[in-house]
């Protein structure tokens, strides 16, 4: 059996439509298949691979963390250096109280400890979410989830959980004193790229405030430099009590974390039983791999060139069967009239060597998150492949 055949009989499948093509090695912006074909990547993993694919300063860390020790002990009892120095980094990038790094394994799991965190805080249980918000595959994380299809055949869900629309003043009234948290992603991601505006959130932050809940910001998806900024919610004048990354913050490494000040986190992991416990939390290669990736975004100037590449694309993105190309930095979603369409568009794009794809609640749109190191040239390259499958599909 050759490993596509062993991909659809032995392989647990997500996805209705899986790429199914075999890999055999990626650098940089590309892709490679076993033939030789190669693959222009425009959805970087899905936010994941923000320096491209095997970046060397990230690789450099791999190696130097596999030769000191792989896992020691569950997260949180030894000192890792890598954790440590990871934590201080992220901390160093935030605002004051934003100063304690829980580091877990993935986005879902972000989402479970923040979850869990806000309701031992504030010893309430209910929480505000958003329609059309993703925010994780487990049963808490997709209990905020704000797709009913995606949350219907796996009720009962955790109880006490809303979703108000997204940049809707009105519906902050229902964030209440009985509200443990409200969580939302600054720019949301699978509902297609939506973003709402300074006043949205100046008056969310005050809402929350006055009826003493935390304000929780998923930036699983829209941080780590993707949006022109180093976090999303620097777009806004106001901060989370409770901040969420993964994806992009691992360099291709598995890895995300919930941050907060350490007087909230320390109510999760004291008092009076454990909070919230991972085996493989903040792996010391995961944590070594994203330090390295932190200080690369820090040091070098790729976050703010982000800005101007997606100006480019929404410059070079213009065509009648094109509707909107929305978003910012290298966050971008390009509206087509269906699915049925853009799914021929993306299947021609991918004959042509150019990962593309659509989002969740939103498959109208194509995605375009590439790596943060797309120069010019591929961005001028990939906008005319667009534009010419367009053309062959129409
Ligand atoms: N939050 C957001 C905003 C996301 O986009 C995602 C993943 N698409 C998640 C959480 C869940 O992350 P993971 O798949 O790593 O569990």
């Amino acid at each position: 059996m050759n490993n596509r055949q062993l991909f659809s009989n032995h392989l647990g499948q997500t996805s209705q439509f899986p790429l199914a093509i075999e890999i055999e090695k990626a650098e940089g912006m590309y892709m490679y298949e076993k033939n030789g074909k190669s693959y222009l990547d425009l959805i970087s993993g899905i936010g994941v691979s923000c320096l491209g694919h095997r970046h060397p300063d990230v690789i450099q860390a791999i190696k130097d963390q596999t030769d000191k020790y792989l896992h020691l002990m569950v997260y949180g009892e030894f000192v890792e250096a890598p954790q440590v120095q990871l934590a201080k980094a992220l901390s160093d990038t935030l605002p004051d109280h934003l100063d304690n790094v829980f580091l877990v394994n993935s986005g879902s799991e972000a989402t479970e400890g923040a979850l869990k965190l806000a309701k031992r805080h504030t010893g309430r249980s209910k929480i505000v979410s958003y329609v059309d918000a993703y925010h994780g595959s487990t049963s808490g994380a997709l209990s905020v989830c704000g797709n009913e299809n995606l949350k219907n055949p796996f009720r009962p869900l955790a109880p006490n959980t809303f979703q108000i629309r997204f940049g809707e003043k009105e519906d902050l009234n229902f964030i209440d004193t009985q509200t443990a948290a409200v969580i939302i992603e600054p720019i949301q991601g699978e509902a297609g790229v939506r973003m709402t505006d300074t006043l949205y959130f100046e008056a969310l932050r005050s809402r929350c405030d006055e009826v003493g809940c935390l304000l929780i910001f998923d930036e699983v998806q829209c941080g780590m430099g993707r949006s022109g900024k180093f976090w999303a919610f620097e777009h806004y004048d106001i901060a989370p009590d409770i901040l969420l990354c993964a994806k992009g913050m691992g360099g291709g490494m598995p890895i995300g974390a919930f941050i907060s000040s350490k007087e909230i986190m320390h109510c999760l992991t004291h008092n009076p039983i454990l909070g919230h416990i991972t085996t493989f939390g903040g792996h010391p290669v995961s944590a070594a791999a994203s330090l390295a990736t932190v200080s690369h975004l820090l040091r070098t100037n790729l976050i703010d060139q982000a800005s101007s590449k997606g100006e480019l694309f929404k410059s070079l993105l213009v065509h009648d069967k094109i509707k909107e190309v929305r978003g910012v930095g290298l966050m971008l979603a390009v509206e087509f009239e269906s699915f049925d369409f853009l799914k021929e568009l993306i299947d021609r794009l991918l004959e042509m060597g150019y990962l593309t794809d659509w989002f969740l609640f939103c498959d109208n749109s194509m995605r375009i998150a590439p790596p943060l190191i797309i120069e010019e040239d591929e961005i001028k390259m990939a906008c005319s492949a667009i534009l010419q499958a367009i053309h062959d599909v129409s």
